[in-house]
């Protein structure tokens, strides 16, 4: 197993990555027109009401202020039903905020268009799901080459880029399986293969230790430790304090807000 170190940083991400590392910057004097250093991801007053038919409306994100710096490892914590997959799903494009503001990389996210939102998704967002939500009628390789079919890239280059994922999450010797002949862990080591397989700057999870024992569990988690040391930034939301403690931040969210400090 080993961690693909060549895979390209954006210049703004190795400034996060620097300033995380505590290295000096270069003298201010030596460039006329530094950048501003801009967190990977930044939500600002971010609202989300549900709207249901018949009946009241439910407001689940109530003002989440929440940056992220490139490089990061997050944790998000909190009682059920305090908005914590509501939250991620907007940090994941899958959903908007009804107000404030959601920069992804600097670019302001939460007006765009679904075709917009899902391009973000597709080259720039890996999902880990509690239940790994793999397709039992497709082999494992082609579950983890199917989001570089929307990226347009060739069939040979996807069956290529799958195995080097799977081969990166150590299922090297699994090439041949479903998934419902893998064990848990190895189902979500799979979904971890796709989630990475379009080389996305941020990996975001919903209790992807959920649904396994904590033996494994510890494993998965040794997994994304991996995957963080060679720089991919992820959030995770979790109710277990164990892999929550093990975050490099640890955010707590209480009724649709972050409670305490959001940087
Ligand atoms: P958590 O992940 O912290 O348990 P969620 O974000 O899933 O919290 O849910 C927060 C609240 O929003 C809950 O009260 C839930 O019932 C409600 N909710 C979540 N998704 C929807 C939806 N699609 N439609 C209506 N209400 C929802
Ligand atoms: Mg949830």
């Amino acid at each position: 197993m080993h961690v693909d170190a060549s895979r390209p940083i954006a210049p703004a991400d190795q400034d996060a990555i620097r300033k995380r590392n505590d290295e000096p910057s270069p003298p201010a004097s030596h460039d006329p027109n530094p950048k501003p250093r801009v967190p990977l991801l930044a939500l600002r007053s971010i609202t989300r009401t549900y709207r249901l038919p018949g009946s009241e409306p439910v407001p689940v994100l109530r003002g989440v202020e929440l940056h992220v710096g490139a490089g990061e490892f997050l944790a998000l914590m909190g009682p059920s039903g305090s908005g914590k997959t509501t939250l991620l799903q907007i940090i994941g494009c899958l959903d908007r905020p009804d107000g404030g503001s959601y920069h992804f990389s600097g670019d302001e996210v939460s007006a765009l268009s679904d075709d917009a939102l899902s391009r973000i998704r597709g080259a720039r967002i890996g999902f880990v799901f509690q239940f790994f939500n793999l397709i039992p009628q497709m082999g494992v390789i082609d579950n983890v080459a199917l989001p570089l079919l929307y990226l347009g890239i060739s069939s040979s280059e996807r069956r290529r880029r799958a195995i080097h994922a799977l081969e990166r999450v150590g299922l090297g010797h699994r090439l041949g399986h479903r998934p419902t002949q893998l064990s848990g862990g190895e189902q979500q080591r799979c979904a971890i293969a796709r989630a990475l397989v379009a080389e996305p700057p941020l990996l975001v999870g919903d209790e992807p230790t959920g649904n396994l024992d904590s033996k494994t569990g510890a494993q998965i988690m040794e997994l994304l430790h991996e995957l963080h040391r060679g720089g991919l930034t992820i959030v995770l939301v979790t109710h277990d304090a164990e892999v929550g403690s093990q975050a490099q931040r640890l955010v707590k969210m209480r009724d649709g807000r972050i409670d305490g400090t959001a940087e």
